[in-house]
């Protein structure tokens, strides 16, 4: 689907792909809503498609853009994030080793720790928060699938691409990505060597916090993925056309608004980490980050708009903070324009891996000096300061 692109992906996404459709040049692709497409007098379909759960034409120019940013061979569009994560699954047989890293998205290490064993899969886990622990994993038998996430909500923790694929490849082993919060802007893990890219496009693909959708996107055509294409259509896990049209909208800003958001970012870890309210900030552009020389080798142009922050004090204070906060709005989700706050341990739930004390930011693309006077009063009543 995606030939090599003769544009760089910013001016690929600011054009929505570029192509002009017929008959009336409209710049801007249309929505399609036809369910179904009429059969010739031969039988066959002279449109190309049969049902829109297989494939809609409002999903080409998202998919197609979405492959060539991310350098792979074809994208899908689903219905979430979740269900794109879910239809790798699907593509297992039973019997099949998954390695997953220990600190992930909550939902989706939680659909895996809940499915797994009856879909009769085998399920391991490696410390991403604990250099040589994959290899060691992945060394302990044979593995169908690795997941990686990277950087790793909501801790951050930082996987190396390059070094993980190239263990993977010698045991044949598919590695997936969830890329959803470097954004292909910042990281391409197909080009480092992974399989799968998987993004819940909900966040930072669609940016404004009115989509659900989500991606995967492979490296090449091969068996693998045509198990996925046929868990999507048989499964029907689809995104509507209207969504999909609305994502298209959304990638054509990609590029400014993950460079803004990574630059307010940056600019409010660090003055974070200068607060005596708060006792760590983890952003993997801080050389603090344990992850940062390797962030700084695989992430080009910014480490994202996400970190998390410690607050002195404990649950409480960091609860009071949260509920001081003004431009921050306190929601969950991530990758809008807006800047969002959220105490992450009580929305996950009893089984949280989550600090306490730990609020995550979601940078958004304000005033960077509206940020940071946000916290300034927020972290001046902490009574721990
Ligand atoms: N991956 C990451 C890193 C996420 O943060 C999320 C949602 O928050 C998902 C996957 C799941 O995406 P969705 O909510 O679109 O199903």
């Amino acid at each position: 689907m995606a030939d090599t692109p003769r544009f760089s992906g910013e001016t690929l996404a600011a054009q929505g792909i570029g192509k002009v459709t017929v008959p009336f040049a409209e710049v801007v692709p249309p929505i399609h809503v036809s369910t179904t497409y009429a059969r010739g007098e031969d039988g066959g379909y002279p449109g190309g498609r049969v049902y829109s759960r297989d494939q809609n034409p409002t999903y080409d120019a998202p998919e197609q853009l979405l492959a060539s940013l991310e350098g792979g061979a074809e994208a899908l569009l689903f219905a979430s994030g979740m269900a794109a994560s879910a239809a790798v699954l699907q593509a297992l047989n039973p019997g099949d080793r998954v390695v997953a890293p220990r600190s992930m998205y909550w939902a989706w290490r939680s659909l895996l720790r809940e499915f797994s064993t009856q879909w009769g899969v085998q399920l391991d886990w490696y410390d991403n928060g604990t250099p040589g622990s994959l290899e060691r994993v992945l060394g302990e038998a044979s593995t169908r699938l690795l997941w990686i996430e990277t950087p790793a909500n909501p801790t951050w923790e930082i996987t190396d691409l390059a070094a993980a694929a190239q263990s993977a490849r010698a045991q044949g082993t598919v590695v997936a990505v969830d890329s959803t919060c470097a954004t292909p802007v910042l990281c391409q893990p197909l080009v480092l060597g992974a399989d799968l890219v998987m993004h819940s496009a909900t966040k930072y693909l669609n940016g404004h916090s009115d989509v659900i959708a989500g991606a995967l996107v492979t490296r090449e055509r091969n068996p693998f993925w045509a198990r996925i294409r046929r868990a999507r259509s048989l499964g029907g896990a689809v995104l509507g056309p209207f969504e999909a049209w609305l994502l298209l909208r959304g990638m054509r800003t990609l590029f400014i608004r993950v460079r803004a958001a990574s630059a307010n970012a940056l600019a409010l870890a660090r003055y974070l980490e200068t607060h005596s309210a708060i006792v760590a900030v983890s952003y993997p552009g801080l050389p603090s980050h344990p992850g940062h020389q390797i962030a700084a080798r695989q992430m080009h142009g910014g480490f994202g708009g996400m970190l998390s922050v410690r607050v002195a004090g404990g649950e409480a204070a960091a609860v009071a903070v949260a509920n001081r906060l003004q431009v921050f709005k306190q929601a969950t989700s991530l990758g809008s324009t807006e800047s969002l706050v959220e105490h992450r341990a009580s929305v996950e739930g009893p089984d949280t891996l989550c600090p306490r004390d730990l609020l995550r930011l979601s940078v958004g693309i304000e005033a960077i000096d509206d940020l940071i006077a946000d916290f300034e009063q927020a972290l001046a009543g902490n009574p721990a300061t």
